[in-house]
């Protein structure tokens, strides 16, 4: 017979069991999705407040797994981190992202990057790589690094961001606000645009505080000449508050949901027809 210890165990292993089968499973298909194509890249408008007029996407990444149906970025980019897939999976997102967005005339392109992709000294040739083979201008590629990115904060993660913004490519950091080091970190470094965590937008229609707190994220971005972008927009009361706060940028499902190359552009032809 088991100890009591042991039937606790016993509880809970079949469970543990499962999850790290499951980690296995999708670690392995994720090695194959790229070759068998089954990563697409969505965009979601990024917009004027002052105009609403699009000013260019945020490219997201998403995973069609034959089996398990649509895997969101939040569980498999973890994954892609911890065992280093991704740096060919994001050195794929900035290729193909890129050759979508030298077709729309001078619209931004924002795409997400994580700490170990940065901290690659092969990055720098990474990014220029995928400017080189599409033709897309470096001042039309925006890289969101969120904070915990700059955790590491060495003196190498900082001369790779340098590189990058002498080829004329922008940064802006992602997630603002979300970490403890947002600030030490501005302070380190030049980012063109902060990006407003979405938490800080869902209650500024009913909360005293949060339009405090996002008051003061605008002020801080004006006082350091970084553009500011509110994400996770939902509706209009939250619009106009931004506007009336002067946050330049705004992103959400009032402008749009990330949406297919092909929609994008659609939507971007409408907007150039009025
Ligand atoms: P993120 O960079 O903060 O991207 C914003 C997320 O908020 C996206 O989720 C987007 O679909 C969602 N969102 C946008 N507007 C709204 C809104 O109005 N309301 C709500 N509720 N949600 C909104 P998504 O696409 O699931 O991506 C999740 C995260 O996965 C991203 O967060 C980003 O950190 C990461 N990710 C996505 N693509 C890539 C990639 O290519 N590379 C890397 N390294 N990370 C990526
Ligand atoms: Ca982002
Ligand atoms: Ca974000
Ligand atoms: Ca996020």
């Amino acid at each position: 017979a088991k100890t009591e210890g042991g039937s606790c165990l016993r509880i809970f292993e079949p469970e543990m069991d499962e999850r790290l089968r499951t980690r296995r499973l999708l670690i392995t298909d994720l090695r194959n999705a790229m070759a068998r194509q089954e990563l697409t890249i969505l965009f979601q408008p990024q917009v004027s407040t002052a105009t609403r007029r699009i000013k260019g996407a945020e490219a997201l990444l998403r995973w069609h797994h034959p089996q398990r149906g649509m895997i969101s970025p939040d569980v498999f980019i973890p994954l892609a981190e911890e065992t280093g897939l991704i740096v060919p999976i994001g050195a794929w997102v900035l290729e193909q992202a890129c050759q979508v967005a030298r077709g729309w005339g001078g619209l931004n392109l924002a795409v997400n990057v994580s700490a170990i992709q940065v901290r690659q000294a092969s990055f720098v040739a990474t990014v220029e790589g995928a400017l080189a083979r599409s033709g897309l201008p470096p001042a039309c590629l925006e890289l969101e690094i969120t904070e915990a990115a700059m955790l590491a904060n060495s003196a190498e993660t900082l001369g790779i961001l340098s590189r990058l913004r002498s080829l004329g490519v922008r940064l802006a950091m992602d997630d603002f606000g979300t970490g403890y080091s947002s600030l030490a970190t501005l302070q380190r470094f030049r980012f063109d645009k902060i990006k407003v965590d979405r938490s800080f937008i869902r209650h500024i229609a009913m909360d005293a505080k949060a339009v405090a707190l996002l008051r003061a994220v605008i002020a801080l971005g004006s006082a350091l000449d970084v553009t500011t972008n509110a994400e996770g927009v939902e509706d209009e009361g939250q619009l106009s508050m931004l506007r009336a706060e002067g946050c330049e940028e705004a992103q959400g499902f009032l402008f749009g949901r990330p949406m297919s190359a092909a929609d994008f552009q659609a939507r971007v032809g409408q907007q150039d027809a009025r």
